[in-house]
C-alpha cells in the first residue's frame, strides 16, 4: 500500500497540532511509531484513507461505532438536527425522550445527566460521590482507564492497597493520595484495601466488564463482592460503562452481570459518534447535583441536540431484535479463525472475547487483570498490527485495545479479516 499523502499530511499536522494528533494512542506510540494512516471516508465496516486504501475497520473509532459508520438512520437524525439548530443553550424534548430510553434500558439511572465526553462523565460522578459520603478518596483497579480527569490518572500501584503515584506530570501528589488502586478480581486485595482505608473511600470505580486493558470479564462473584463490600464500609459503587454501555446487549454491562451499581457513567455508543457522555443514578445521590444540591455541574455544550438526536437515532437500531446476537455469532466465527489460523502456524496467542467485542493477545496463557496483560507481546503485537494494516484490517494501535465488530460486519469481512490474519501468521511476525 501506497501512504504517500498520509506521510504528508502527518507532517504537516505535527508543526501545528500537537504530536500531530489529537488523542495521543493515534500516534502509533503503542505498536513502535510509524506514519499513522489519515483516514478520508467511512462507511459500514469499511474506511479509506487519504491514499486510496481500503480497509476492514475494527477500531470503531475505540468503541462508540456500533452500527456501521455512517449508518443512515444515525445519518437522517444529524442532517435534521443541524437543520433545526444544533444548539440552543436551552431544554429541549430530546433530553427528556433520550434520558427515558437510557433508564428504560438501565433501571439504575433514575436520574441521568448528559455532559459531553466520558472523561466528564466519569469525573462528575466521582465528585457527586464525595459529595454524598462526605468522604474523600475512591478506590479504582489497576490498568483501568478512565479518562483523563487528574484523579483517575492514577493507575499505578504494584500490589493491593498501595496510594497511588500520579501517571502524568501535572497530577499533584496530594491528588494522587486520594485514589488507591487494586488489582481487577481480586477480592482479597480489594477487602484489604478497604480494611486499610473503608471509612476515608467515597467510591469504588470499576468498569464492570474491562475493556481497556483488553476484554476481560469478573470472575464469578467479584463484583458481587464488590457492591457488598463497598457498601458495608459506606462507600458507593461506580460503573464505568462508557465502553461497556449498549457494546455487549441493549442496556449496560450492569444488566449483563447482574449487579447494579449507585452511579453510572457512559459515553462513546450512546452518541451514535457524536460527542456525548451521561452520568446517572440513584435518585437520592443524583440530588447532590446543582441545581438541586450543592456539587456542581454544567456545560454549555451539555445536551446539544446534534449528539442527543444521535443517540436516540443509535438506540433506536440497537433495540431491533437480534443485533447483539449476530454480533455473538460474527465474533465467535472470528475468534475461532483467528484461533485455528494461530495454532496452524504455531503462534502462541490467547483471545478475550465477549459477543463482538474481543482482544487478541501474543505469548501469554491467559489475562485477568492489568498485569497479565502488560506481560503479553508488545512486539508481536506491533508486527501484527502493521501487517494487517498494510493488508487492509485496521485495528486499534494499541495491545490494550479491543477490535470491536459493528452490525455493518458482513460474513464475507470475517472470512476475508481471517484469511488476512493467517497470511500474516504465515509470513511470522
Ligand atoms: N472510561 C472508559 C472506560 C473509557 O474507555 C474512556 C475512553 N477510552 C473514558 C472513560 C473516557 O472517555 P472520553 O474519551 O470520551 O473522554
Amino acid at each position: 500500500m501506497n501512504y504517500t499523502t498520509s506521510e504528508q499530511l502527518y507532517k504537516e499536522a505535527q508543526e501545528v497540532i500537537l504530536g500531530g494528533v489529537n488523542s495521543p494512542s493515534r500516534a502509533f506510540k503503542g505498536v513502535g511509531g510509524g506514519t499513522p494512516v489519515f483516514m478520508e471516508k467511512a462507511k459500514g465496516a469499511k474506511f479509506w484513507d487519504v491514499d486510496g486504501n481500503e480497509y476492514i475497520d475494527y477500531l470503531a473509532a475505540y468503541g462508540p461505532i456500533v452500527t456501521g459508520h455512517a449508518h443512515p438512520h444515525i445519518t437522517k437524525a444529524i442532517q435534521t438536527a443541524a437543520e433545526d439548530g444544533v444548539l440552543f443553550g436551552t431544554p429541549t424534548r430530546y433530553e427528556s425522550q433520550f434520558a427515558e430510553m437510557l433508564r428504560d434500558a438501565i433501571p439504575s439511572l433514575e436520574r441521568v445527566r448528559f455532559v459531553n465526553s466520558g472523561t466528564e462523565a466519569v469525573m462528575t460522578t466521582i465528585r457527586v460521590a464525595r459529595a454524598y459520603t462526605g468522604r474523600d478518596k475512591i478506590i479504582k483497579f489497576a490498568g483501568c482507564y478512565h479518562g483523563h480527569s487528574d484523579l483517575v490518572l492514577v493507575a499505578a500501584g504494584s500490589g493491593p492497597a498501595t496510594t497511588g503515584n500520579p501517571d502524568s506530570a501535572g497530577v499533584t501528589k496530594s491528588i494522587a493520595s486520594e485514589v488507591i488502586t487494586v488489582p481487577f478480581n481480586d477480592v482479597g486485595s480489594f477487602k484489604e484495601a478497604l480494611d486499610h482505608f473503608g471509612d476515608e473511600i467515597a467510591a469504588v470505580l470499576v468498569e464492570p466488564i474491562v475493556g481497556n486493558f483488553g476484554i476481560v470479564e469478573p470472575e464469578p462473584g467479584f463484583l458481587e463482592a464488590v457492591n457488598e463490600l463497598a457498601h458495608e464500609s459506606g462507600a458507593l459503587v461506580i460503573y464505568d460503562e462508557v465502553i461497556t454501555a449498549f457494546r455487549f446487549m441493549y442496556g449496560g454491562a450492569q444488566n449483563f452481570v447482574g449487579v447494579e451499581p449507585d452511579l453510572t457513567a457512559m459515553g462513546k455508543v450512546i452518541g451514535g459518534g457524536l460527542p456525548i457522555g451521561a452520568y446517572g443514578g440513584k435518585r437520592a445521590i443524583m440530588e447532590q447535583v446543582s441545581p438541586l444540591g450543592p456539587a456542581y455541574q454544567a456545560g454549555t455544550m451539555a445536551g446539544n441536540p446534534a449528539s442527543i438526536r444521535a443517540g436516540i437515532a443509535c438506540l433506536e437500531v440497537l433495540k431491533e431484535e437480534g443485533i447483539y446476537d449476530e454480533l455473538d455469532r460474527l465474533g465467535a466465527k472470528l475468534e475461532d479463525g483467528i484461533h485455528a489460523a494461530a495454532r496452524k502456524h504455531n503462534v502462541p496467542i490467547c483471545i478475550n472475547r465477549l459477543k463482538g467485542a474481543l482482544t487478541v493477545f501474543f505469548d501469554v496463557k491467559e489475562v485477568k487483570n492489568y498485569a497479565d496483560a502488560e506481560a503479553s507481546n508488545t512486539e508481536m503485537f506491533g508486527s501484527f498490527f502493521k501487517k494487517l494494516l498494510k493488508r487492509g484490517v485496521n485495528l486499534a494501535p494499541s495491545k490494550y485495545e479491543a477490535w470491536f465488530l459493528t452490525t455493518a460486519h458482513t460474513e464475507e469481512d470475517i472470512e476475508q479479516t481471517i484469511k488476512l490474519v493467517e497470511e500474516v501468521f504465515e509470513e511470522g511476525l
